[in-house]
């Protein structure tokens, strides 16, 4: 495996790559890596000739009182976890060199990036927006690989793609979940053990909302309501939002009767924690 910290070195790489006829596949990630990123690493070995992952934590999608700082960090480990799964390039560029000096150019994504994420992360998907753009620029690829945790993102991604016209496929990969039911995350480590326990609600509350779809419950506030009765019996858990909506269009639903999906973010103590059930019924 080759770690790559130029932009240049970076294209170069995958202008010779393509030239040669080999499919790259792409995990953008921000490190700390865990099972989640692992398996959209298999994900793209399995589809393409050369796996690249890159590690970059984007300043540009925490809002000013967010965790940017103290966001877990741990290269020397991620390079050894990548070397594992054999990806070919493990690129880590620097803030400095994706956002030049000067920089100016922003991209929004509205209204799919304005609703729950966005409502409570003003910028969030413009700052992801920006960050997926660029990297589709430097690392050329076919086709990149996201996890289903970050529901929101992978609809705001695909519109951007179909919108400025890259030549990339999205594949979206399942939620990499713990025994007991708590998507992955790099924000896990922040959980004290009791956060740890109270976390476990979030998957409880889909499973209930869940049960009660299949049950023929079709009034999604009834369902609403009643997955946010069970989030708030767990007394270390707030809640952020908590939404059934339209698999692509992300809008609120009323009466469910086609495929919808369960999104909710939670707050354990500072630890913010977001998962989501697709449901296609
Ligand atoms: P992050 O490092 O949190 O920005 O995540 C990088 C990629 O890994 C994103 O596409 C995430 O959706 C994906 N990912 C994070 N957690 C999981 C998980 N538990 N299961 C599957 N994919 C995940």
């Amino acid at each position: 495996m080759k770690i790559i910290k130029s932009i240049r070195q970076m294209q170069s790489w995958a202008e010779q790559r393509r030239g040669r006829g080999k499919t790259i596949g792409f995990v953008p990630t921000m490190g700390a890596l865990h099972e989640g990123h692992h398996s959209l690493m298999r994900a793209a070995r399995r589809r393409c000739d050369a796996v690249v992952v890159s590690i970059f934590v984007n300043p540009a999608q925490f809002g000013p009182n967010e965790d940017y700082a103290r966001y877990p960090r741990d290269a020397k480990g991620d390079a050894a976890l990548c070397r594992l799964e054999k990806v070919d390039i493990l690129f880590m560029p620097t803030a400095e060199a994706i956002y030049p000096e000067g920089h100016q150019t922003t991209i929004s994504v509205k209204p799919l990036g304005d609703g729950l994420e966005g409502a409570f992360r003003p910028n969030h998907f413009s700052g992801v927006a920006a960050v997926v753009a660029k990297l589709f620029q430097i690392v050329k690829p076919q086709m990149a690989f996201f996890g289903q945790k970050d529901y929101q993102q992978t609809v705001v991604i695909r519109r951007l793609v179909q919108d400025l016209h890259f030549p990339v496929k999205i594949i979206v990969c399942p939620t990499v979940r713990e025994k007991d039911g708590l998507a992955m995350s790099s924000r896990n480590r922040y959980l004290s053990s009791e956060g740890r326990r109270a976390a476990r609600v979030l998957f409880k509350a889909m499973q209930l909302g869940r049960d009660q779809i299949r049950e023929g419950k079709r009034n999604a506030a009834a369902v609403r309501n009643e997955m946010t009765r069970w989030i708030r019996q767990e007394p270390l858990a707030k809640i952020d939002y908590v939404a059934i909506t339209h698999p692509e269009t992300l809008e609120e639903v009323l009466h469910i009767k086609g495929p919808v999906v369960l999104l909710l973010a939670v707050r354990i103590g500072k630890t913010r924690l977001i998962d989501n059930l697709l449901l296609k019924h």
